[in-house]
């Protein structure tokens, strides 16, 4: 398949710049097929142009019309075959089975979003009628819906290049919702981009969708996502990265003359909490299960537990030893890049420095290190030390986790109160560890988004309950979720219509519900 490395603005191909880049294979530290434009200032324009224009009309575009439309992107997704999924994997040395598994992910969520826009209700349609004869004012007639917001840009994320990348969550939900999307695509794998880009434009062409309702530019420096936020038509922008990435852009835009929502995701240390009896119970089993959720896909999962926290006690000493030896047995994968290789490795140097903190797993972590691979590692420290030293509760983006010893239960509350906002944070404990933990639990609900009660923290549930998205520095609005349906609602507004005329409302908002959604009427929840 030729890689033809242009910008993707709407229904055309485009390469007007000078400045290029290419991939690379993290594996082998060679280069790949393809040259990539970066957009020029004129061509993030024109994409923008677009999409304000293909806005006009795809918001008009009733939902059973965008749902066929994420319907034809997932197969024309799936028609790109093997061909996708090994340019993924060269590009990402993630191995093919996982990007296979990641395709089905991102099927699941384009069908996902189609199933729940057709069925409707997600507008949260509600009509409160009128009263003329009240007294002493008539009373208006109000109806109010979610509405789209206008062209949203999707940064994608490194760590998933199909899940959360160019049809990624963040892309299928804002187009199900009624808006044009512009993909900043992600530089270390904008091969498969253009290829997800070229399928999601076949998609628009073959079910009808507006010229600009979705585009894609290529960068590898900040000045085209830069430009993307500022730009005064972009009404929202979906982000998973880092910390430093997420805040850079939510602060461009709320500097913007007119401020607009970002929704990062960005890093979370994930906690996971030891409680007495549980590991009493259970330590082998516990220090196996947790070797496996930290070295999972090298550690490059938001939702990796980059932290552990236990009383010392015997069975937190052979939880510990069983830990060891487990990461022994762990062969070190490649990491998504060299860049990312490289920060897992200062970061981990940095916090292995530190005063108290002791490594368990020396061989995995100094030895056998070959170029760009994250090698496994596990180290101890004591909570009086850990409480004093802020760099050790940073998250180190690989297969690392620290584990915090407290002298008892007082300390682990104290850690507790010190976590920052988290995606997850999990507890391994019996009911007897319960029943004497007083208020942990509600300490810990204040700071994450998602309370896992014996179980690890990597796997994200793709369904209607699932909450991804934490009180901040996990994400810059914890009011939202970035999987699932609801994800949607972050890229809608309610508008109310007052007095409206019939043939001014949505069919949402219409009498008779022509749409047969669940809306409330005067307060009740029904169909009528
Ligand atoms: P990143 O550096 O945050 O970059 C993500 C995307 O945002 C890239 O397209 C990048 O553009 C763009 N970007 C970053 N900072 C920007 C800025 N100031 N202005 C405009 N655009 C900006 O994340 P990454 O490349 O995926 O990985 C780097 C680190 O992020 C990892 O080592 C890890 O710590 C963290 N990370 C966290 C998660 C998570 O889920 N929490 C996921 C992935 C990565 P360019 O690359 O073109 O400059």
């Amino acid at each position: 398949m030729m890689v033809h490395g242009k910008n993707r603005i709407g229904k055309n191909l485009s390469s007007t710049g000078s400045i290029t880049y290419i991939t690379t294979d993290p594996t082998k530290n060679e280069a790949l097929e393809g040259t990539f434009f970066c957009a020029t200032v004129d061509e993030v324009n024109l994409a923008m142009q677009k999409a304000k224009d293909a806005f006009i009309a795809y918001r008009k575009v009733p939902a059973f019309k965008r749902a066929a439309f994420l319907e034809a992107i997932a197969e024309e997704i799936m028609a790109l075959g093997d061909a996708l999924v090994r340019r993924a994997s060269v590009e990402t040395a993630l191995s093919p089975e996982r990007i296979e598994s990641e395709r089905t992910r991102t099927m699941l969520q384009l069908r996902l979003y189609a199933d729940h826009i057709k069925e409707g209700s997600w507008v949260n349609a509600s009509i409160d009628l009128g009263d003329p004869d009240r007294k002493p004012n008539p009373k208006p007639d109000l109806r109010r819906m979610y509405l789209p917001i206008g062209p949203v840009v999707v940064f994608t994320a490194s760590n998933f290049p199909l899940a959360y990348s160019t049809a990624g969550g963040d892309t299928a939900s804002a187009l199900a919702a009624g808006n044009p999307v512009i993909v900043k695509s992600h530089p270390s794998h904008a091969g498969t981009n253009e290829m997800v880009a070229d399928a999601i434009a076949k998609a628009a062409e073959r079910t009808g969708m507006p010229d600009g309702v979705f585009s894609s530019l290529n960068d590898n420096s900040f000045s085209v996502g830069e430009q993307l936020v500022k730009h005064p038509d972009t009404k929202a922008v979906g982000f998973t990265g880092s910390y430093n990435g997420g805040m850079a852009l939510w602060r461009l835009a709320n500097e913007r003359e007119v401020p607009i929502p970002v929704f990062s995701e960005m890093g979370s240390t994930n906690p996971v909490y030891l409680l007495e009896d549980a590991l009493h119970q259970n330590d082998a089993q516990l220090a196996k299960t947790m070797a496996a959720s930290i070295t999972l896909g090298a550690g490059q999962f938001c939702t990796n537990p980059g932290l552990m926290v236990g009383i010392e006690s015997n069975a937190l000493k052979s939880f510990a030893a069983v830990l060891e030896e487990e990461f022994q047995k762990v062969i070190p994968s490649v990491m998504l890049s060299a860049g990312i290789a490289g920060n897992y490795f200062s970061k981990l140097e940095m916090a292995l420095q530190q005063k108290g903190v002791t490594l368990l797993t020396q061989r995995s972590v100094r030895s056998d290190r070959t170029e760009n691979s994250g090698m496994p590692g596990v180290a101890t420290v004591p909570f009086k030390i850990f409480k004093t030293n802020p760099l050790l509760h940073e998250e180190i983006f690989g297969p690392f986790s620290l584990l915090v010893i407290c002298e008892n239960i007082d300390e682990m509350k104290e850690f507790a109160a010190l976590q920052k906002g988290q995606l997850t944070t999990s507890v391994f404990g019996s009911e007897k560890d319960f029943s004497r933990t007083g208020d942990l639990i509600n300490k810990l609900l204040d700071k994450a988004g998602r309370l896992i009660f014996n179980g690890v923290p990597t796997g994200v549930e793709v369904t209607t309950s699932i909450q991804h998205g934490g009180p901040y520095p996990a994400t810059t609005d914890s009011r939202f979720t970035s999987v699932g349906p609801d994800a949607i609602l972050r890229f809608v507004r309610p508008v109310a219509f007052q007095n409206a005329p019939e043939s001014i409302l949505p069919d949402e908002l219409k009498d008779g519900n022509p749409l047969g959604i669940w809306r409330k009427f005067n307060g009740k929840l029904g169909k009528d």
